[in-house]
Parts: C-alpha cells; sequence; structure tokens
C-alpha cells in the first residue's frame, strides 16, 4: 500500500456564502495528517447532496469545504487507528462522529446524538482529494457496489431507508406511501426502497417528464405533477380515504402544506426536507389532534440501515439514477441545484 501522499491538493470551497455565493476551484490546499482515531481517505467521487446549498446559502455555518457522499481508499491511518483500514474502500457519510455514550447513542441512534459531528460542516467535506474521517464512523464499501453507486446511498439512501424505518412498525406490505419530490436524488431511491423492499404501493409527486420517468422505474405505481395535477385529489381518488403515510422530501413550505390532505386519519408524515430554518411546520394543532396525525421529523439513518442498503444495491436491488461529472463542473453543478435542476443524483470524480 503506498503512503505517499501530496502535501497540496484540489478542493472545491465555497466563497461567500449567501446571495453572492461562489464556488473556487482550488490546486493549493494542504493535504492534512490523521490524528487520534482519524484515517485519511484519498476520494474517486462524491455525491452532490441538494443540502449543500444550505451552506451556499449561509443557512447555518458551515464548512467552506462541502460534499458528504464521499466514496474513496484509506491511504493513512493516524494513533489509535487500525491499521486493517489501510487500503480499504470506504464511505465518507455525513456523520462524521457521535459521543457513544449519551442516551440516545446508547439506544443505537448515533445520527442523532446531540454532540455528533458533521462531515462538511464541523470538518471539511468531499469536494476535495483528500478528506480526513473518524475511523469509527466509516462506513466499509462491499465488493459489487461501484463507487459512483455508493456515493448516493451515502446520505441520500440512508435518508430515505431511516425515514421509511419510521413507518416499519405502522405501515404493512400493500400500504400506500406519497413520495413527494419523487424524482430527485433522495426521493427515487426512496421509491425504489419502499416499492422493492417494502412492498409498499408508491404514489410518486414531482414535475416534469425527466422526473416522471424515474419516479416510475424506480417503482412507483403512479406519477402526479404537483404543477399540472390536483395531486390530493387524484390521491384520494386512488387511495379512498388517502394514503397511509407520505414522506416529504423537498425542503419547501408548499410540500409540507399538502402533506396532511395526503393521508388518511391517522397517518404519518415523515419529513426528511431541510428548509430555511425559520419555515414552521403549517400544520393545524386541531387537525393534527382530531385526525389523530403523527408528524415525524427524520435525518439519515443508522449503520446497521447504512449495510443493508449497501447490500441491497450489490444485490441489484437499489440502483441510484446517477450522472458523472466531472470535477470542473461542481460550480456549474451548484447552479443546477439551485434551480432544482437534477433528475437522479449528481456524482462528480475527483481528480486521482
Ligand atoms: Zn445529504
Ligand atoms: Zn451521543
Amino acid at each position: 500500500m503506498a503512503t505517499e501522499t501530496p502535501s497540496l491538493q484540489q478542493a472545491a470551497v465555497v466563497v461567500n456564502p449567501g446571495e453572492k455565493a461562489q464556488i473556487t476551484l482550488r490546486n493549493d490546499l494542504p493535504v492534512a495528517i490523521p490524528g487520534l482515531n482519524e484515517v485519511l481517505v484519498k476520494l474517486t467521487c462524491t455525491g452532490l447532496c441538494r443540502s449543500e446549498l444550505r451552506a451556499v446559502q449561509a443557512w447555518g455555518a458551515y464548512n467552506s469545504i462541502i460534499g458528504h457522499e464521499g466514496v474513496g481508499i484509506v491511504v493513512k491511518a493516524g494513533p489509535d487507528a487500525s491499521q486493517s483500514l489501510l487500503g480499504q474502500r470506504v464511505g465518507i457519510k455525513w456523520l462524521y462522529s457521535a459521543c457513544n455514550d449519551c442516551s440516545v447513542c446508547k439506544r443505537g441512534f448515533l445520527h442523532n446524538c446531540a454532540k455528533q459531528l458533521n462531515t462538511s460542516r464541523h470538518v471539511p467535506g468531499t469536494l476535495q482529494q483528500y478528506v480526513i474521517a473518524d475511523a469509527r464512523f466509516l462506513t466499509i464499501i462491499p465488493e459489487g457496489v461501484a463507487d459512483e453507486v455508493a456515493a448516493p446511498l451515502l446520505c441520500a439512501g440512508l435518508t430515505m431507508v431511516g425515514a421509511l424505518s419510521k413507518l416499519e412498525n405502522d405501515l404493512r406490505a400493500g400500504d400506500f406511501v406519497v413520495i413527494s419530490g419523487s424524482g430527485g436524488g433522495l426521493g427515487h431511491i426512496g421509491v425504489q426502497i419502499a416499492a422493492r423492499i417494502k412492498k409498499l404501493r408508491v404514489i410518486a409527486v414531482d414535475s416534469g417528464d425527466d422526473k416522471r420517468k424515474l419516479s416510475l422505474e424506480s417503482g412507483a405505481e403512479v406519477f402526479f405533477d404537483f404543477k399540472t395535477d390536483d395531486v390530493v385529489a387524484r390521491v384520494q381518488e386512488l387511495t379512498g380515504e388517502g394514503a397511509h403515510a407520505t414522506i416529504v422530501v423537498p425542503g419547501t413550505e408548499d410540500a409540507l402544506k399538502m402533506a396532511p390532505s395526503l393521508v388518511r386519519n391517522m397517518g404519518f408524515i415523515v419529513n426528511v426536507g431541510l428548509p430555511r430554518n425559520d419555515i414552521q411546520i403549517p400544520l393545524s394543532a386541531t387537525i393534527c389532534t382530531a385526525r389523530g396525525l403523527t408528524f415525524i421529523g427524520s435525518s439519515v439513518g443508522t449503520e446497521d440501515q447504512m449495510t443493508d442498503l449497501l447490500k441491497e444495491a450489490a444485490a441489484g436491488n437499489i440502483s441510484p439514477a446517477i450522472e458523472v461529472f466531472d470535477f470542473s463542473s461542481v460550480p456549474t453543478l451548484i447552479d443546477r441545484l439551485r434551480v432544482d435542476g437534477v433528475t437522479g443524483r449528481a456524482v462528480v470524480k475527483l481528480p486521482q
């Protein structure tokens, strides 16, 4: 295993986050040295999550190097990090580390730890050639899953597995679930998991022919276009009483507003979208109470869910729709994400 790494590397950097944000491609950033429990990973590619826009638009405090769906090879191990990781193909996720000691961690929900650190937020992200990762929280990528296929599963896929897991005690095969934003990076993988693994009847909601095609190919029973269809009426027509649950993927107020009208009484609304922090849940307290609705917030998922999802991908049951781009396209891609111009998931190749 070659341990020679350069001292400088290429990275995409967010400059001036906010209205006038720019993405600058640099080739003079230092390659970090792994510290205690850390490894250095040479990345081959990274998915580009729409939640990166929160960093670009300064909706919170983020690292200037974004990206949290990285795949690469461990090239250096710091003190106390297992040497056996050297040469392993690993995934870098949103969860960089957790305390492993709080009540939430002890229940197995490290991704909900209040003390968690996040890749691209507290530590530099994956739009760089070499990234530092905490060896204790890495995902090993199994054989049979190509790098660019694994990348979108690390956040988009895991988020949808996590969201669907919130329904596993209440929904059975054959029940209806509405997935809004069904043609995007998260949505279409969610449709595949819901339809192919959970055997739910998926009602896909998004807009445009490309997203219709991808949603239906992913296993949705029907597709309703929110720009041209009366989605609530069509869902009621198909289901009789409304769906058993809906997963709200787009971080928009409109999608959240529509959610209660899509589900039947005692239905579930699972939100995974991340709108601006000042956007409130537009849900009438009386309607929620009288109809017995449950609202659930869900962010990524557990490492067990990650492992299972990668196994499903290796078996060919889950196949993210990806478009692979060169590193030089990053600034343009971020612009496209801003106007929601990406069907499926954009994956960026890091210069080798
Ligand atoms: Zn993400
Ligand atoms: Zn914890």
